[in-house]
């Protein structure tokens, strides 16, 4: 690998640890000319499915995307950044394990809630309440009554 201070050719990994129970390596390199030092991840590459909108059109799986709505939901709640990462990586191994080209929005939706619903209800009504909205009204109403009781602790607990 090129080094990235002096664009030497020749660098020596001089460290690599494996993390993420195994499925990215991080190393630790070293140029042989500058001697600077610096880290590379190494990391598996998995096609994801394509995701399938309300409207029919078509996007490519977005990590980020997954990433930031869980944060919106979790925001101000009792939850780490690692919680957030671990669920992130569980979803994204979900509709990978789906193993079909394309997954629609709604698909993925559904799994979100089902790790949100575990992890916190707060975040699960938010994440609800926005998400549903916009496609099954009923199915919102009930979940937002069957659900009343903990949000209202849940609510006042946050104050
Ligand atoms: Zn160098």
């Amino acid at each position: 690998m090129r080094c990235p201070f002096c664009d030497a050719n020749d660098t020596k990994v001089v460290d690599s640890r494996i993390l993420k129970e195994g499925f990215s390596v991080r190393r630790r390199r070293k140029c042989e000319s500058c001697e600077k030092r610096y880290t590379t991840y190494e990391t598996i590459e998995i096609s994801m499915p394509n995701i399938v909108k309300l409207d029919g059109r078509r996007e490519p799986f977005n990590r980020e995307k997954i990433l930031s709505g869980i944060q919106k939901a979790c925001q101000k709640r009792p939850i780490s950044t690692e919680q957030i990462d671990r669920i992130v990586e569980n979803i994204e191994k979900n509709i990978r394990d789906i193993s079909t080209k394309e997954v629609s929005t709604q698909e993925i939706g559904k799994i979100l809630m089902m790790y949100l619903r575990n992890l916190d209800p707060v975040a699960y009504i938010r994440f609800a309440s926005v998400y549903r909205k916009f496609q099954d009204v009923e199915e919102f109403v009930h979940d937002i009554q069957s659900n009343e009781q903990q949000f209202t602790i849940s609510e006042s607990h946050e104050q």
